[in-house]
C-alpha cells in the first residue's frame, strides 16, 4: 500500500481538511503519477456538499490532474518515468460494453470508475481524486500531456476542456455555426476558446456584466446579459446551438427562445434542482434538448493534442491547497477568473 497525503470532505457539511489514505501498489499495467496540479471543478463542490445525492465520504475530490510519472509497472508500454501525464474524470470502466468498445468509456453500460466519489471495478473500493500527492492508474486511462504547454493551465483541460470540446465536435460546430455559451465559468471559458478555434460565431450569455470584457478577450464575438429581458427578446431564434454550463437553477424556457428552428440546447451544467421545460419552448421550432458528459479517452487525447497544436490552455488562478475552502466559496459567488488550480506541492 502507498500512503498518500490529501485533502478530503469528511461529510457534506464541514470544510475540506487534511486526510491520509492508501493508494494501491503499482500493478503490471499501472503507472504512479506524482501530482503537480489539480483543477477545481464545480462538480467537486456539488459532490463534496452532497448536492447530487450520491456522495461517498470521506471524499478526496479532484479530476483535473496533471503530474509526473514516478513509477511504471512491468507491462506498461506507453509511459516512462519522467513523462508528463494527465487523468480526467474516470480511472477505469468495464472495457467490454458497446460504449467502451467504441472508446466512449464515459458512457460505459457496465461500471465506470469515476476518479473520485466512485468505486473501482470491484464496485466496493472507493476511488479518491486529485487533491492528493499521488495516484495509481492503469496506463489505458491516463493521457499524454505535451510538456510544451504551461502545465498548471493544462490541468483544467482534463474536465472543463473535454466537457466543452466533445459536444461542440459531436454537434459539428464549425465556421457556419452561430453558437452561444451560457455561463462564463471554468467550462464556459473553455467553450468560448473551442468554439472560436472551430471557426464558429460565439456569443457569451452571462449573468455577470463584469465579465463582458473578458468574454471578448477570450475571443467571443458577442456578449448578452441574460438578466436583460430586452436583449434576450431581441436574440429570439438567433443560435444553432447553446451550450449550457450553468451550475445553479435558471430558466431554460427563456434560453430555448434564443434557439433557431431545429437547433439544440446542450446541457452540461448540472444544477442540484431539476429544471422545468414547457413543451411550447420546443414544439413550435422543433428544438431539441440534449446532454453530454465529459469525453472518452480517445477524444480527450485528441483534445489535448489539439490544444498543444493551437496553444490552447485554461485561464487560471493558482492556489495553495490550504485555500481550497475559500476557493469553493468564491466559485459559488462567481468570483473566479476562470479556473482555480491547486499547486499540489503545497499539500
Ligand atoms: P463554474 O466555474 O462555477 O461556472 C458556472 C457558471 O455558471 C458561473 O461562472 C456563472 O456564469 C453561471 N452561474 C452561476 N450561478 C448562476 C445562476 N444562479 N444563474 C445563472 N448562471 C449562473 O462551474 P464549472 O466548473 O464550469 O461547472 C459548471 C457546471 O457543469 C457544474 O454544474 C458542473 O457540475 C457541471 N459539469 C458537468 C460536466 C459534464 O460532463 N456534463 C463536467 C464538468 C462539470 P456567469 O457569471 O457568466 O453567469
Ligand atoms: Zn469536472
Ligand atoms: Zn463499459
Amino acid at each position: 500500500m502507498l500512503p498518500t497525503k490529501a485533502y478530503a470532505a469528511l461529510n457534506e457539511k464541514t470544510p475540506l481538511a487534511p486526510f491520509e489514505f492508501n493508494r494501491r501498489e503499482v500493478g503490471d499495467k499501472d503507472i504512479l503519477i506524482e501530482i503537480l496540479y489539480c483543477g477545481v471543478c464545480h462538480s467537486d463542490i456539488h459532490q463534496a456538499r452532497g448536492e447530487w445525492g450520491n456522495s461517498i465520504f470521506p471524499m478526496v475530490p479532484g479530476h483535473e490532474i496533471v503530474g509526473k510519472v514516478a513509477k511504471v509497472g512491468s507491462k506498461v508500454t506507453n509511459y516512462k518515468v519522467g513523462d508528463i501525464a494527465g487523468i480526467g474524470c474516470f480511472v477505469d470502466s468495464c472495457r467490454t460494453c458497446p460504449s467502451c468498445s467504441q472508446g466512449e468509456e464515459q458512457y460505459c453500460q457496465g461500471h465506470v470508475s469515476f476518479t473520485y466519489n466512485g468505486t473501482e471495478q470491484d464496485q466496493k473500493t472507493p476511488t479518491h481524486g486529485g487533491y492528493s500527492s499521488q495516484i495509481v492508474v492503469d496506463e489505458k486511462y491516463a493521457l499524454k500531456v505535451s510538456p510544451k504547454l504551461d502545465l498548471q493551465a493544462v490541468a483544467p483541460l482534463l474536465c472543463a476542456g473535454i466537457t466543452t470540446y466533445s459536444p461542440l465536435r459531436h454537434w459539428k460546430v464549425g465556421p457556419n455555426s452561430k453558437i452561444a455559451i451560457l455561463g462564463l465559468g471554468g467550462l464556459g471559458h473553455m467553450g468560448v476558446k473551442f468554439g472560436k478555434a472551430f471557426g464558429a460565431h460565439v456569443t457569451v450569455i452571462s449573468t455577470s456584466k463584469s465579465k463582458e470584457a473578458d468574454a471578448k478577450r477570450l475571443g467571443a464575438d458577442d456578449f448578452l446579459l441574460s438578466t436583460d429581458a430586452d436583449a434576450v427578446q431581441k436574440a429570439a431564434e438567433r443560435f444553432d446551438l447553446i451550450l449550457d454550463t450553468v451550475s445553479a437553477e435558471h430558466d431554460l424556457n427563456s434560453v430555448l427562445s434564443m434557439i433557431k428552428l431545429d437547433g439544440t440546447l446542450v446541457l452540461v451544467g448540472v444544477p442540484p434542482q431539476a429544471p422545468a421545460v414547457h413543451p411550447f419552448s420546443l414544439i413550435p421550432r422543433r428544438r431539441s434538448i440534449a446532454g453530454s458528459m465529459i469525453g472518452g479517452i480517445r477524444e480527450t487525447q485528441e483534445m489535448l493534442d489539439f490544444c498543444a497544436e493551437k496553444g490552447i490552455v485554461s485561464d487560471i488562478e493558482l492556489i495553495p491547497m490550504s485555500e481550497i475552502n475559500n476557493a469553493y466559496v468564491r466559485m459559488i459567488k462567481n468570483d473566479v477568473r476562470y479556473r482555480f488550480v491547486i499547486d499540489m506541492q503545497t499539500l
